[in-house]
């Protein structure tokens, strides 16, 4: 079995619940045998106790050793396990010869045998129960008494129907953790492709901006934000100037070359506070957050002079140059109100000569209107 369905299993806590189940065994095995000892043979407990404390003594310094090797060498052998379990149960059976059910107890070993979910692992336990059984049938003559060929048999079939029954469990366990694999696998798959299909639905394909869609998206929310703190917002509307010539001399996939250098200037420009996006066409937003007017509009002038010198080799080693509308957020004016105040200085640019930056700012009280309240503020050349 593979590691990922080890980890599925979960081994380690199995283990350390394995080996506190040796060690109550210990305490069990002793009760049981001295119940035995004392209700079917009436032996007294002076006779009955020195065995029972040295095999007790033994067992505990057998499963004591297992223990400390798990918790100080991190050692987790099935192997260990099953070894434990043949020796606890042979233990048993030398205690108890006379008892024809005792050597029974070799199922126990077998059962174990299923945690570790390997169908050649049991068919090894299979055969060291048998070696073992075999040795102690060997070694002890009153187990060899005792076992009569009726009880041989019974013993036997008990063994292998044990394995058939541990074979079967393991094969449905390891059908049942496969199958948790792939569906946790298919999850893990589908939930890569939503993150993938969630990024590719936010960004334009061409630029690698955001689209307008999420522009909307997250202005509505960088506003509710600035309505309920003090978050400063200002939204830059910028506009590729005469691109229309563009195209028209040099082609539309200069005109597309152009764009995407267009939209990597803003992207490097600005602060990762920033939001860029490409608001449809030739046409570009910006939101600034967390700046003064006057920063946004140091940054929106960056933009339009890097623009300026950047020489395109598709242009003959022409630069395209920008105009560019900002406008500050005023609280409780609204989303419209922004985006007529930054639609009118773009306006404003583009009237006055293109290449430059117009801030438009609002008296306070009065509501935005476009050309009356339009003061240009800066112009460049
Ligand atoms: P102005 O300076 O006034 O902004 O003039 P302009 O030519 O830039 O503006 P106009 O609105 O007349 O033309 C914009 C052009 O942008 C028209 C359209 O063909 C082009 N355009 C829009 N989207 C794309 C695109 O994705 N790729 C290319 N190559 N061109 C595009
Ligand atoms: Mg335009
Ligand atoms: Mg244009």
């Amino acid at each position: 079995m593979n590691q990922t369905l080890l980890a599925l299993a979960n081994t380690s806590q199995t283990y350390r619940k394995m080996l506190n189940l040796y060690w109550s065994t210990i305490l069990l095995t002793v009760i049981l045998e001295f119940a035995i000892q004392r209700l079917h043979f009436q032996v007294s407990p002076a006779d009955i106790l020195p065995s029972l404390i040295w095999q007790a003594f033994l067992l505990a310094l057998l499963t004591g050793g297992v223990d400390l090797l798990y918790r100080y060498r991190n050692v987790q052998s099935d192997w260990l396990l099953i070894m434990m379990g043949i020796l606890y149960a042979s233990s048993i059976i030398v205690m108890n010869p006379t008892i024809g059910i005792v050597p029974a107890i070799f199922i126990f070993p077998i059962l174990t045998s299923v945690l570790a979910f390997n169908r050649k692992r049991i068919a090894g336990v299979f055969f060291l129960v048998l070696v073992s059984f075999a040795l102690l049938y060997a070694l002890s003559s009153p187990l060899r008494h005792t076992m009569q060929p009726m009880h041989m048999i019974g013993i036997l079939f008990l063994y292998t129907g044990t394995t058939v029954i541990a074979l079967a469990i393991t094969s449905s366990g390891i059908e049942l953790l496969n199958n948790l694999k792939h569906a946790t696998e298919a999850k893990q798959e589908l939930l890569v492709k939503n993150i993938i299909m969630d990024t590719l639905s936010k960004i334009d394909a061409l630029t690698d901006v955001y689209n307008h869609k999420t522009f909307h998206e997250y202005l509505e929310k960088l506003i509710e934000q600035n309505e309920l703190n003090e978050l400063s917002l200002q939204l830059a509307i910028l506009d590729i100037d005469n691109f229309k010539r563009i195209n028209d001399t040099y082609g539309h996939w200069v005109g597309d070359i152009v764009l995407m250098r267009v939209a990597s200037i803003i992207k490097e420009t600005v602060t990762p506070h920033d939001f860029v996006a490409r608001y449809g066409g030739e046409e570009f937003a910006v939101i600034f957050t967390e700046k003064t007017l006057d920063e946004a509009h140091r940054l929106s002038e960056l933009i339009r002079q890097r623009l300026f010198v950047t020489m395109h080799p598709e242009l003959n080693s022409k630069s395209v140059t920008i105009s560019i509308g900002l406008q500050e957020y005023a609280k409780g004016k609204g989303k419209e109100a922004l985006f007529k105040g930054a639609d009118a200085s773009l306006y404003a640019a583009k009237r006055t000569g293109k290449n430059k930056t117009v801030i438009h700012s609002f008296p306070q009280d009065v509501m935005p209107s476009i050309s009356p309240g339009f003061v240009p503020k800066k112009a460049a050349e």
